[in-house]
């Protein structure tokens, strides 16, 4: 087996894999990113891509945003359809008197197309090297750096990045038992032609059926005519009900009164396929001595919208000032790398309070039918439900119980 040495080495290519290793690029590092699969790699998502998104990678070098937006299949996200339990939907644009020329907040872009692309942009820098299909195995943590071992070789850096998604090696080896089994939602999704019944100018539909609470199905105008159609709902709720997702997939789809005419004569052009989202619905330190864990390996994901992917690339961003540090310090110790925290905290903390308690509201039907018939009257309570999923303050707002108070009188 042979053996490399890097500055820096990242588990994982994904959103904050990359953003880490571009972030990183240019400094005069050797940076090594080790994926265990093969470009364009399928990863089962939702494909939705927030302004959170949008927004990192506009600080990423090299003109990337204009060639994201200039060379990858995806359809803008202009507005939201929700609809909620008692079956009522309201449709909320995402901004008011807007063009169609007028940037759009969000879009839907398949993760085998984003992802890859992402990963191909590391190609562009001399200092990063890239290892596909090479699974990182064991990691060891020694007084002058780090040893891993991957299925192919053995690697030596001064500090590893765990972006190496739901279930880290990286979090395993070196932040054992971090895992909290509450803090995991289950999610699936398949792609479909013909399903009917969309919004004409493509906005996304969140359906928070009573079965799914806190969970909500999604459904999605993808590129190339199809949909993204799935739902993800709390572990827990899975395990009582002890069914499988494709089962329950198969059956709100041909059965449901509200899903069941629009996927009739829907074909699905792929396999149903679930994946595990890990919510950060609790802390707990995500660096220590040499390493730093990033997006679902630090568990990032949104407790109520399921967003992880702009949440992924904030950490790697916010990882590559911290690293920058210990590089020009020569210091990769614990105390050098609890910035990393810190600023985690600082960035997360107070909204994945919000999120939680929203997570634990929206286990009441009564509420949501509520919210949502008040937003099909009311503009302003219109824009404030679209903003949860978008601006912290309204958050923070809809955790309190004066708002729904007052929501009944208006
Ligand atoms: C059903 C579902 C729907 C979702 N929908 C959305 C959505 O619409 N919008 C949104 O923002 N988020 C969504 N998410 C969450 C989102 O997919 C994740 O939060 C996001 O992918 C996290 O990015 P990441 O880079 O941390 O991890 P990942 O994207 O999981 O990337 C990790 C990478 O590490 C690689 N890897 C894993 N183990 C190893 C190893 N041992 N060695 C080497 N490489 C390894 C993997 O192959 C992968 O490429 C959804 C998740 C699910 C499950």
């Amino acid at each position: 087996m042979s053996h490399h040495e890097y500055d820096l080495l990242i588990a994982g290519a994904g959103p904050a894999g990359c953003t880490l290793a571009l972030k990183m690029a240019g400094k005069g590092l050797r940076i090594a990113v080790i994926e265990k699969d093969h470009f364009p790699r399928h990863k089962i998502c939702g494909d939705a891509l927030s302004g959170k998104v949008l927004n990192v990678l506009k600080r990423l070098p090299d003109g990337l945003y204009e060639r994201f937006i200039r060379d990858i299949d995806k359809i803008p996200s202009r507005g939201i359809r929700f609809t909620a339990p008692n079956l009522h939907s309201v449709d909320i644009p995402f901004m008011r008197d807007i063009g169609p020329e007028t940037e759009p907040p969000g879009y839907v872009c398949r993760r085998a197309d984003f992802d890859n692309f992402l990963f191909q942009q590391l190609k562009n820098y001399s200092g990063i090297d890239t290892f596909e299909g090479e699974r990182v195995n064991e990691i060891f943590n020694q007084p002058d750096g780090i040893d891993v071992t991957t299925t192919r070789h053995q690697f030596t850096a001064q500090v590893i990045a765990g972006a190496d998604g739901v279930h880290s090696a990286v979090r395993k080896y070196l932040r054992p038992g971090a895992a909290g089994k509450k803090h995991f939602c289950v999610g699936i999704r398949a792609y479909y032609k013909g399903v009917t019944g969309l919004h004409p100018e493509n906005f996304i539909e969140l359906i928070f059926l009573k079965e799914l609470l806190p969970g909500y199905f999604w459904i999605f105008p993808s590129p190339r005519g199809q949909v993204n159609a799935g739902f993800g709902m709390m572990q827990s709720r899975l395990l009582r009900r002890k069914e499988n997702l494709t089962h329950i997939l198969d059956d709100l789809v041909t059965t449901h009164p509200l899903l069941a005419p629009r996927f009739q004569h829907a074909k699905a052009v792929s396999r149903a396929e679930a994946h595990t989202l890990p919510l950060g619905s609790f802390h707990f330190n995500r660096s220590g001595n040499r390493f730093v864990l990033l997006g679902d390996a630090a568990f990032l994901v949104d407790p109520f919208s399921g967003e992880g992917i702009g949440n992924a690339m904030a950490s790697g961003e916010i990882a590559s000032e911290i690293l920058g540090k210990c590089f020009t310090d020569h210091n990769f110790s614990a105390e050098a790398l609890a910035g990393f925290d810190q600023r985690i905290h600082r960035r997360f903390g107070q909204e994945f309070r919000t999120t939680t308690i929203m997570q634990h509201l929206a286990r009441s039907p009564w509420l949501f039918n509520m919210v949502v018939e008040k937003a099909r009257k009311n503009k302003e309570v219109s824009e404030l439900l679209t903003a949860m999923f978008t601006s912290e303050d309204v958050k923070e707002k809809l955790t309190k119980p004066g708002f729904y108070a007052r929501l009944l009188f208006k």
